[in-house]
C-alpha cells in the first residue's frame, strides 16, 4: 500500500510504500474512499500550536511522533476483518470514529474516548488515511453510512463532530434562545447546518471577513455581525435580546474569546472549540457574579458520533461546500490550506 507520511516537520510529505497490513484480533482493515483534509493537519505538519504571548506548544510534547501518516476524516469499504470481529461485513462502507482512547479506563467506558488520558487519534497519534488502506482497532469505531457518499460522510468524523460536540453543550436551551457563532469557516458554516437540524432557534454569526458573513447569512443566520467593529459586543447583545446563553468560539483567539465573553448574558456559556491561540485575562468575580461558564470543547464522543449519523440520516447531509482531489494531490492541498485558499473542504479520494 501506499501512503504519504509526515517525516519531518513542515516539509512536504513522502511517499512511503509498504506491504498492505492484515488485520488481528479486534482490528479491521478499510480500503479508504475518502479522507478530508482538516485544518489541524497544519498544526500537526508545523509541528506547534500558538499558545499567544509568543509561546508554542510543541507537538512532540503532547505524545505526537513522527514518521506519521496524517488523516482524520476517513470514509471506506470494509476489506478484512481480524479473527475477532465478528459484527461488520466485508464489502460494507463506513466512516470511521477517529477519537480512540485506550478503551479500558472509566472515561472511554463511558463513551469518551475522545477525552482519554492516552489517546490513540487515528492521523494524529497512530496512522491515518492519507494511504490506500487504514486499520482500525476495532469495530466499535466504524458507523455505517448507507446511502451517504463517502465523499459526503467523510468531514462527519472531525468537523461535523466537532460542530455537533459543540452544539451539544448548549443544553435544552438551543431550541427556544438564539445562540452565537464566532467564526464562519467551514466549521462555522457546519455548526449552522447543524444546528437547523437539531431543531436550533435562531445563529447570530461573528466574522471579521465580509465574504464569510455573506456565506452566513446565505447558510441562514439570523443576523451576521462584524467582530472588528468597536461596538460589536452591543450589536451581539442586541440580536440576542440582552445577551447570549451561549457563545461558541470556533476561531480562538484573544479578541474573539473576549468578545464571547462581553457578550454572554447571566448564566451564560462561552464554548472554545478554535485552536487559533491567544489568551485571556479577566476578574476572577465576574465568573461568581455573572454566574458565568467556558467551556472547551474537543470533538466529540462515541454516543455523539452515532446521534450526529443519525441526524444526518433523519435530515440529510449538511450542505458545505465540498471538493474531492485524488490522494497524489496531498502537498498540494496542505500547501493552498496554508495559504488560506480552501473555501469549505478538500476530500481526497483515491486515484482512478
Ligand atoms: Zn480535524
Ligand atoms: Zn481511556
Amino acid at each position: 500500500m501506499r501512503s504519504f507520511k509526515v517525516c519531518e516537520c513542515g516539509t512536504p510529505l513522502t511517499l512511503v510504500e509498504e506491504p498492505t497490513p492484515q488485520p488481528v484480533g479486534s482490528q479491521v482493515l478499510i480500503k479508504l474512499l475518502a479522507s478530508g483534509v482538516c485544518h489541524s493537519d497544519i498544526h500537526i505538519w508545523n509541528g506547534y500550536y500558538e499558545l499567544g504571548g509568543g509561546k508554542k506548544l510543541q507537538l512532540r510534547d503532547r505524545g505526537i511522533k513522527l514518521p506519521l501518516t496524517m488523516g482524520h476524516e476517513n470514509a471506506g469499504e470494509v476489506v478484512a476483518v481480524g479473527p475477532d470481529v465478528s459484527n461488520v461485513t466485508v464489502g460494507t462502507r463506513y466512516l470511521v470514529h477517529p477519537w480512540i482512547g485506550c478503551g479500558g479506563c472509566a472515561v472511554c467506558r463511558q463513551g469518551s474516548e475522545n477525552l482519554c488520558k492516552t489517546p490513540r487519534n487515528l492521523g494524529v497519534f497512530s496512522d491515518g488515511g492519507y494511504a490506500d488502506y487504514l486499520l482500525v482497532p476495532h469495530s466499535r469505531y466504524l458507523f455505517e453510512i448507507g446511502d451517504l457518499s463517502p465523499v459526503q460522510a467523510a468531514p462527519l468524523a472531525c468537523s461535523g463532530i466537532t460542530a455537533y460536540g459543540a452544539l451539544k453543550k448548549v443544553g435544552a436551551l438551543i431550541k427556544d434562545e438564539p445562540i452565537v457563532i464566532i467564526g464562519a469557516g467551514g466549521l462555522g458554516l457546519m455548526a449552522i447546518a447543524l444546528h437547523r437540524a437539531m431543531g436550533g432557534k435562531a445563529v447570530v454569526v461573528v466574522d471579521v471577513d465580509p465574504v464569510k458573513r455573506d456565506a452566513a447569512k446565505d447558510a441562514g443566520a439570523r443576523a451576521v455581525i462584524d467582530g472588528g467593529a468597536a461596538d460589536a459586543a452591543k450589536q451581539i447583545i442586541d440580536a440576542t435580546n440582552g445577551g447570549a446563553w451561549a457563545v461558541i468560539d470556533f476561531v480562538g483567539a484573544s479578541d474573539t474569546a473576549k468578545l464571547g465573553v462581553e457578550s454572554l448574558i447571566k448564566g451564560g456559556k462561552l464554548i472554545i472549540v478554535g485552536l487559533f491561540g491567544g489568551e485571556i485575562v479577566m476578574p476572577t468575580p465576574f465568573f461568581p457574579m455573572r454566574a458565568m461558564t467556558i467551556q472547551g470543547s474537543y470533538v466529540g464522543t462515541l454516543p455523539e458520533m452515532r446521534e450526529l449519523l443519525e441526524l444526518v440520516r433523519r435530515t440529510g447531509a449538511p450542505s458545505v461546500p465540498l471538493r474531492t482531489r485524488p490522494l497524489e494531490e496531498v502537498n498540494a492541498t496542505l500547501n493552498d490550506l496554508n495559504a488560506g485558499k480552501v473555501v469549505g473542504r478538500v476530500v481526497l479520494t483515491p486515484a482512478g
